[in-house]
């Protein structure tokens, strides 16, 4: 598969759908017009990859729907060379979004099957995280800490203390946190014991799982 006209012509509506849906930020905008989301996925679902949707990307995962990813970057608030964690890389789009950002970016999946395709697929397509980490996200990364953000890819029950602890003061904690569906929550880091907790509207994803490697 490679990346063509047509497919340019569709981002730039997905990104207008987005707007419509509230996305404000320019640089985010941008990646969604940039990243081909088509090659993330299975060549099966081509016709698909350009529609606000999630879909499968085998061993149970999914892409998550653009607007997640856009509205989870923008939340973050990134500066070119910020450091972030994100747990959760499943497919690599929402990575690609970060380092389209001009983040400094270590993310982490604990499926090895997804960990390796994608490894192999960042390789391919040029895409630098600083690491690809295989493990369990729900204790960060606390060899790399502080981060100036952090985002968590999956629903988390509750929302994981290591996480809290691994923020800057002034960085940003991105979480969907609950069971069913599950609510966006920020958190910003005041002081070392202070949190700012702010919660946004309500979306689906898959569970956030915990010591299961
Ligand atoms: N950002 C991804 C979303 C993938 S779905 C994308 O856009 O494609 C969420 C991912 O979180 C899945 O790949 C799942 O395996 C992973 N995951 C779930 N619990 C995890 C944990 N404790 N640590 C790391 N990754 C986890």
């Amino acid at each position: 598969m490679n990346d063509t006209l047509k497919h340019r012509g569709l981002r730039n509506k997905l990104a207008d759908i987005l707007i419509d849906k509230g996305i404000v930020s320019t640089k985010v905008l941008n990646a969604i017009r940039t990243i081909p989301r088509h090659l993330f996925i299975d060549s099966s679902f081509e016709g698909h990859a350009y529609q606000d949707k999630a879909f499968p990307i085998g061993a149970e995962q999914t892409i998550s729907q653009p607007y997640t990813v856009a509205f989870q970057t923008e939340l973050l608030e990134l500066k070119a060379g910020h450091k972030v964690l994100e747990i959760g890389t499943g497919s690599g789009y929402q990575t690609a979004a970060l380092l389209h950002l001009k983040a400094s970016v270590y993310t982490i999946e604990r499926q090895r099957e997804l960990f390796k395709k994608t490894n192999i697929f960042f390789k391919k397509m040029g895409y630098r995280p600083k690491k690809v980490i295989f493990g369990d996200g729900y204790k960060g990364l606390p060899e790399e800490a502080p981060f100036d953000g952090i985002i968590v890819t999956a629903g988390a029950p509750e929302v994981p203390k290591a996480l809290m602890s691994q923020l800057k003061v002034g960085g940003r904690l991105v979480i969907p946190v609950g069971m069913n569906d599950q609510i966006m929550t920020l958190y910003i880091r005041k002081s070392s014991t202070e949190f700012e907790k702010t919660e946004y509207g309500s979306f689906r994803f898959v569970p956030l799982l915990e010591n299961k490697n």
